[in-house]
């Protein structure tokens, strides 16, 4: 196993400046076409770190014993990650830009900060956010408003810094007074001129894979590129999230992801956080509780980002490898058992019994069906499928349902036609474009064109961004891992304080699935493609979530005896005894599986039937919410 060696800190306070400029400037290369955002990020470490972090790493066994690392880990000095000097770097790249933009286009970019209130922090922050604009050549605008302004006159100069074409980036200091809504007023920031990256819309596109948010929120994105400088490998490794903010830890930790990392994500629901820790390669910690995290807590060569205000003393003489957790579950302890099979299809058949009848009382009360549109392009059989279970499903209930069939060599813009008509439809409450779309049409174009109030399948990244966030609520949640939790809540199953294990991290099943389950209060792990030894962390799990699309890929013995296995995958293997020549069966080995869980799904009959019944009740809960009806 490849280490890496030296425990890194960054002082928390370090370019919490240069983090907010990089947006900015990367924001005027999109408006503008000639800032090179990409020269900033390709800088190599300098290059005494670079040989510093060698050295460390050539003093490490390749495959160390507990005792050999310990005492590795003694004699070991930690790099310590300059983030001034980082910050400094950055800030001089981000003034030779700005002045090659001025003499080239005779643009300076402007950063407006707005700031309400008389805190005495917040007005030092605007401040040093002012003298670093200075500092670069950026132009500052800077708004105070009274503690006792309304919300309105913040929104008001919102308005005229969103439009106003000497304003790149708009900066909204937070927190403000109580009597304000805070997700108004973020939510009005242009989303072009979002630098601090908080935006839902930002959040969504962060967190699905595929896409790219405008802005990272600064101080993650400050965390990662920390890394790169110092040439810190993230691909493949183990990376824990300590904290899940909406403006650190949440994005931090979707930000490791992107690059490749095994994420957990511990919080304050979490029990035995340094569990978790001690197994990490990379640590950020972003939880503003001094020293919580203590020396035993941490692998020896972990590398820590401490984001915390209190900074946390790491102290190397404390290193140790006492409480390696030592896996030895195996099927063969939990023979005995057997799982109950948590039944989908009658979970779904009750949950369409209670759709009908609140369709039936929704006419009579106010002469208002419900209306499910469902656009389908080209002629693959599966797909054509899928719809037709969908029409049937919404027969059965009482929903009306409208299709439309295009050719495979239809435009985009034909389809974009489609969807337009039916946002201004009144009888449509939800929308669905039946995925995969043939492959010269943009599947993001397409789905963002959905009116975010009929986006039942809660793929928009702004409805995204509100699930990955905390006190923000998705109009709509997708359909396949809402239904893996309404399983998990009609059976009774507590989630709350659980380890939990998603394997997958698509944007339809995977990625939000975790998310749902980090909003019960679950400690999450993803595992995907790229994660080395994806058991170790089944292993630990009380709950696991499979949707990976490999048949019998989980084996009972990587099960944890009493665990609760939902299997969303549906993978056909060849049977000869069947008509068919396939039959279905998920991620998971079941008949090994059923031996060791307390509770698992079959396949078929498990996840599958509540994705229909979920996409009908996203459908009523719309038609509900769009007529204002109870
Ligand atoms: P997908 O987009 O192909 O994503 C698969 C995910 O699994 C990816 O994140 C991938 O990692 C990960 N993965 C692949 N091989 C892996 C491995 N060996 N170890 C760990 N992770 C691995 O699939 P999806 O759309 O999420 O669907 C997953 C399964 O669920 C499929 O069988 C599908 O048919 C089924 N499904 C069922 C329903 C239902 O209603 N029951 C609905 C949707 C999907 P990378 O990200 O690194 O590539």
């Amino acid at each position: 196993m490849e280490k890496i060696c030296g425990a890194v800190r960054l002082s928390p306070e370090s370019s919490t400046t240069a983090r907010l400029l990089l947006p900015l400037t990367r924001n005027l290369s999109r408006q503008h076409g000639v800032v090179s955002f990409n020269r900033l990020v390709g800088v190599r470490l300098p290059h005494r770190h670079l040989t510093s972090l060698t050295a460390l790493t050539t003093h490490c066994s390749p495959s160390p014993s507990p005792l050999v690392s310990a005492s590795v880990a003694t004699e070991t000095s930690a790099i310590v990650i300059d983030g001034k000097a980082i910050a400094k770097q950055i800030r001089d790249e981000i003034t030779e830009e700005v002045s090659k933009m001025k003499n080239a286009i005779g643009v300076t970019p402007g950063l407006a900060v707005i700031l309400v209130g008389d805190r005495k922090d917040s007005a030092t922050y605007v401040r040093n956010k002012k003298k670093a604009c200075e500092s670069v050549g950026i132009n500052s605008f800077e708004v105070r408003l009274p503690e006792d302004c309304t919300e309105q006159e913040v929104l008001k100069f919102i308005s005229d810094f969103n439009d106003d074409p000497s304003v790149h980036g708009i900066l909204v200091q937070l927190p403000l007074p109580s009597h304000m809504n805070e997700q108004n007023i973020l939510n009005a920031v242009s989303i072009e001129k979002d630098v601090d990256g908080f935006h839902p819309l930002n959040i969504g596109c962060l967190a699905m894979r595929g896409r790219e948010p405008l802005f990272v929120p600064c101080t993650p994105k400050g965390c990662i590129e920390l890394l790169h400088r110092y040439g810190i490998n993230i691909k493949g490794k183990k990376a824990v999230v300590i904290g899940r903010s909406n403006i650190v830890g949440m994005p931090a930790a979707l930000l490791l992801q992107r690059e490749d990392a095994t994420i957990s994500i511990v919080h304050s629901r979490t029990k035995n956080p340094e569990e978790y820790i001690r197994e990490a390669d990379i640590i950020i910690s972003a939880v503003g509780q001094p020293n919580m995290v203590r020396g035993n807590w941490i692998k020896p060569g972990a590398v820590i980002i401490d984001v915390g205000i209190n900074p946390v003393e790491v102290s190397r003489n404390l290193w140790s490898f006492a409480s390696y957790l030592i896996i030895s579950l195996t099927a063969s302890v939990a023979t005995e058992t057997s799982a109950i099979v948590i039944d989908g299809k009658a979970i779904a058949k009750q949950i369409r019994d209670e759709i009908t009848e609140e369709v039936s009382k929704m006419k009579n009360a106010i002469g208002v069906t419900p209306g499910l549109a469902v656009i389908l392009v080209g002629d693959r059989k599966d797909s054509a499928t899928y719809v037709r279970n969908k029409k049937k499903a919404c027969e059965s209930v009482g929903i009306n349902s409208f299709e439309v069939r295009l050719p495979e060599d239809c435009t985009e813009q034909e389809v974009l036609k489609f969807i337009s008509d039916f946002n201004d439809d009144p009888s449509v409450h939800g929308i669905l474009v039946q995925l995969p779309l043939p492959s010269h049409m943009n599947e993001q174009n397409i789905l963002n064109a959905v009116s975010i109030e009929k986006d039942v399948d809660g793929f928009h990244p702004l409805n995204i961004g509100c699930l990955a966030m905390r006190g923000r609520e998705p109009l709509f949640v997708p359909c396949t891992p809402k239904g893996c939790i309404e399983l998990l809540h009609r059976y009774g199953i507590n989630i709350k304080g659980k380890k939990a294990v998603v394997i997958g991290r698509s944007n339809i099943v995977g990625m939000p699935a975790a998310l749902l389950l980090q909003r019960e209060d679950a400690t999450i792990s993803i595992v995907h493609s790229r994660t080395k030894n994806p058991e170790e962390y089944i292993r630990e799990a009380d709950i696991i979530i499979s949707a990976v699309g490999q048949p019998n890929m989980v084996r009972g013995n990587w099960i944890k005896p009493g665990a609760v296995i939902i299997d969303v995958g549906i993978n056909p293997v060849e049977d000869t005894k069947s008509p068919r020549g396939y039959r279905l069966v998920g991620d998971v080995c079941y008949e090994e599986a059923c031996k060791v869980a307390s509770a698992i799904t079959p396949v078929p009959g498990g996840v599958g039937p509540m994705t229909i019944a979920m996409l009908l009740s996203n459908t009523l809960v719309s038609a509900k919410r769009i007529h204002n009806f109870q």
